[in-house]
């Protein structure tokens, strides 16, 4: 099933309605927030020079910084009477990023959560326990609305109160979950405590998962606790909440819903923008809101999009699991590295934990890339063949997934250096 027949809409009809959107928010921007008019003055451009989607391409970038800097409505293009949500991200440092929502914002985030919803599977018959967080982030009320709109049942759980989320689940016969993996993997290792057979308890058959960098690992480990399906979203509160791309039944990818986000991938360090299907940034461009239209927003999150159609129908140009966070990006050797490919080698390898460290120096003129990962406690330690084998084995690997030439080290188990429990995973000594 498919919520909206754009999303199954043909490539050059996606575009017409993208550019068309892009003129009427680049014209939005410009007239009615100074900080926008001024980024626009200082590359000698009017919205009238937007003529194709390539123009897209001569607009200013949008940061998290900028959001700060003009705490807390200085970047919303409505006032405030017009204003019918606000929401917000707590920042570790500093003033939270605020988000505002007009009505028809508030019509278009409920439009791309029920494709969310639809892409999952979920209808009227459904009931929909929503465990994200309600309050301020964007998490609880997006799922929530989103999920009245196909005609679901809501429960409005939130976050915590592990027991009585369980009774909840059980008692009302949930049949989608909606929170964080970590915390559905939670659920079910307290549900499993209850017995070993606790899954005949409840009626789940898929969860819709997000708001968590997680790896290949994780995902299918939720999936298996609980015996369902496994859709992802992806979304952040600049753009508009979760809703923004979702994995359908046919692929792990995820459609990005571009009729209203039109997405970019950038060289993080040139801000120039990469051909299709290659790694960077994602950069994305609101197209439909009105309150907080943004442009070019740097989304810090690696990613690729390719544009081939989907097995499910879909045509909406579907979006790589987030790889990495551009900060963590290291270029070695002129190839570009981030630590969770290097962990999805580990995760594959046998014999090797998830605590590694990636340590990064120069030698001469050249980048010297070592990394450490430490055996698992089972393993004989003394079993010299085995262990150069597995030490072999992931340094293959490296090479031929990532072009990385690195040397591997096996260490004892708790001999990397921890930060708060966790192993350091980079050190640049470059730097
Ligand atoms: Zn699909």
């Amino acid at each position: 099933m498919i919520w909206n027949t754009v999303e199954s809409a043909s490539r050059e009809a996606i575009e017409a309605i993208q550019l068309k959107r892009l003129q009427e928010t680049a014209r939005r921007v410009y007239a009615l927030n100074p900080f926008y008019k001024e980024k626009f003055e200082e590359r000698g451009i009017t919205p009238e020079d937007i003529r194709s989607l390539e123009d897209l391409q001569r607009l200013p970038f949008t940061r998290k910084q900028d959001l700060r800097n003009h705490y807390p409505f200085g970047l919303f293009c409505v006032p405030m009477s017009e204003v019918v949500r606000i929401h917000s991200s707590s920042g570790t440092t500093g003033k939270p990023t605020v988000v505002g929502y007009n009505a028809h914002d508030m019509e278009v985030w409920n439009e791309v959560m029920a494709r969310v919803y639809t892409m999952s599977g979920v209808g009227a018959e459904d009931v929909v326990h929503n465990a994200y967080g309600y309050g301020l982030f964007t998490g609880g009320l997006g799922f929530h609305y989103g999920a009245e709109k196909v005609g679901a049942t809501v429960v409005p759980a939130s976050g915590g109160f592990t027991d009585r989320q369980l009774m909840l689940m059980r008692d009302f016969g949930a049949t989608v979950l909606a929170c964080t993996p970590s915390f559905a993997l939670h659920l079910a290792e307290v549900a499993a405590k209850a017995g070993s057979e606790f899954r005949k308890d409840y009626k789940l058959k898929v969860g819709i998962f997000g708001a968590e960098p997680t790896s290949e690992g994780l995902k299918k480990e939720v999936a298996k606790a609980w015996g369902i399906e496994y859709r992802e979203v992806y979304g952040l509160s600049e753009i508009i909440g979760p809703g923004v791309s979702c994995s359908c039944s046919h692929s792990d990818r995820l459609h990005l819903f571009e009729d209203h986000f039109l997405p970019e991938i950038i060289d993080p360090e040139t801000g120039e923008v990469l051909p299709e299907g290659e790694r960077g940034e994602l950069v994305i461009t609101t197209l439909s809101k009105q309150a907080l239209p943004i442009i070019r927003y740097r989304t810090g999150d690696i990613t690729s999009l390719v544009k081939e159609p989907c097995g499910c129908g879909r045509t909406m140009v579907r979006m790589e699991s987030i790889v990495g966070r551009a900060d963590d990006m290291l270029i070695v050797n002129g190839v570009n590295v981030y630590p969770s490919q290097v962990e999805h080698v580990i995760a594959n390898a046998e014999g090797v934990t998830l605590n590694y460290q990636i340590i990064a120096e120069k030698k001469g003129h050249l980048d010297k890339l070592e990394i450490m990962v430490e055996v698992s406690e089972e393993i004989m330690t003394d079993n010299v063949g085995e262990l150069e084998r597995i030490r072999k084995e992931i340094q293959a690997s490296l090479l031929n997934n990532l072009y990385i030439n690195a040397d591997v080290k096996l260490v004892e188990p708790n001999t990397i250096e921890r930060s708060m429990g966790k192993a350091v995973r980079v050190v640049d000594k470059r730097r």
